[in-house]
């Protein structure tokens, strides 16, 4: 098959168009497992189970007890560009304080799979109108009863009565059913689901206050408490030996003005805070996937951070070794644009040496305190 003979110019139509729009927000089980995390923290959930099989390749399933989704609103949830999170563009300049807001996630993930969306809303949580938009949607249930939808490759079906608790379950089967090339692309189910894993744990991670769970094949990977403390989130996601051997890092700028730290801290820094827990250089890995960093609460990986943190060990860390480390930095919104990188994992700062030297002066206090580096250690 050699391909269209003609190169005339046509329309695409709608499902191709589709599809191809799906490829660029979906390209494997990880990134939906990480569009429906974030709804459900959008949702306010304090709890949240993720389950996937083979890897998420045959079936992803995120619950959560949020504030769920009114039934007649359940096809708005679905459709393309629909969002309960902004209402127009003076809410995206004024900072938009949830973690999705673009509406596509729903319906780009129910163009290539098969997606269920299972909900019964919070009482009294949602807008007293949608009762009346229930008669204009044509769906005839109660606006606080459980209800759910179906989509086949894009094909949205009916929303039907379901019993079922207050919160919110997707789930997502056959990824890439109808689209072959993409699904030819992924890789063992072990990799997918170390990807999954991946994005699981630093939402567990960065929210420690809500109970995060992982499963695989049945089988239980972490369950955070969700009782909001960091080293037990730590505990439950990485296990004993590197919980124990955390220390505390946790500098407010406006609280010392004259301290040895401040000193060292450049007088113009936007930094404001830089909290969190990092490793003793002698627990470390080979890669720098443990060092997990946040800005304003979203995970990064873009190397400023990062560098910062490894720049902080000075000679302790073993040549090709990297601590572990869950850092928190807090900066004003205009200082920082969190949105540069179409997935969010990268960050650009107005004075980026300023947030590198401060991070990096933040930890070295924190190891000097505890005797791993020397008061008077050199600079690099
Ligand atoms: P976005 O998150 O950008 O708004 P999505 O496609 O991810 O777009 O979700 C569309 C809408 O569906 C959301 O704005 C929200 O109103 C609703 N929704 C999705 N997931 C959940 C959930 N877990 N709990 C409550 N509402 C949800
Ligand atoms: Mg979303």
């Amino acid at each position: 098959d050699g391909g269209p003979e003609t190169s005339s110019i046509r329309h695409l139509d709608e499902r191709t168009v589709q599809r191809i729009a799906a490829g660029e927000v979906v390209e494997r089980p990880a990134s939906v497992v990480k569009e429906l995390v974030e709804n459900a923290l959008d949702a306010g959930a304090d709890r949240i189970s993720v389950s996937v099989t083979d890897g998420g390749t045959s079936r992803i399933r995120v619950r959560d007890d949020g504030v769920g989704i009114p039934p007649a609103q359940l096809p708005d949830a679905v459709a393309e560009h629909a969002t309960s999170k902004i209402a127009d563009i003076e809410d995206l300049d004024s900072g938009v304080g949830t973690l999705g807001f673009r509406g596509e996630a729903l319906y780009t993930i129910g163009a290539v799979s098969r997606l269920t969306v299972r909900s019964r809303p919070r009482p009294d949580a949602h807008d007293p109108t949608a009762a009346r938009e229930a008669e204009q949607t044509g769906v005839d249930l109660p606006p606080d009863a459980g209800a759910e939808l179906t989509v086949e490759g894009g094909e949205v079906g009916d929303v039907r009565p379901a019993g079922c608790p207050v919160g919110t379950t997707v789930e997502v089967a056959d990824l890439f059913f109808n689209t072959p090339a993409r699904r030819k692309f992924l890789k063992t189910d072990a990799t997918e689901f170390d990807h999954v894993n991946r994005v699981v744990t630093q939402y567990a991670l960065a929210n420690p206050d809500v109970a995060v769970s992982l499963e695989h094949d049945g089988r239980e990977t972490f369950a955070t408490q969700g009782n909001g403390d960091l080293e037990s989130a730590v505990l439950a996601v990485y296990g004993r030996d590197v919980a124990r051997s955390m220390i505390t890092v946790d500098y407010a700028i406006e609280d010392d003005e004259t301290g040895p730290e401040r000193a060292e801290i450049p007088a113009d820094t936007p930094v404001e805070r830089v909290y969190g827990l990092v490793s003793h250089p002698e627990t470390t890995r080979a890669n720098r996937e443990y060092l997990s960093t946040f800005v304003n609460d979203r995970y990064v990986t873009a190397s400023t951070l990062r560098n910062a943190v490894v720049d902080a060990y000075g000679g302790q860390l073993a040549p090709d070794r990297y601590p572990f480390a869950v850092l928190f930095v807090e900066l004003p919104a205009g200082t920082v644009d969190v949105n540069v990188h179409p997935r969010k994992l990268e960050v650009k700062y107005n004075k980026p040496e300023a947030v590198k030297r401060t991070v990096r002066t933040v930890i070295e206090n924190a190891l000097r305190e505890e005797g791993i580096l020397r008061s008077s250690a050199p600079r690099g």
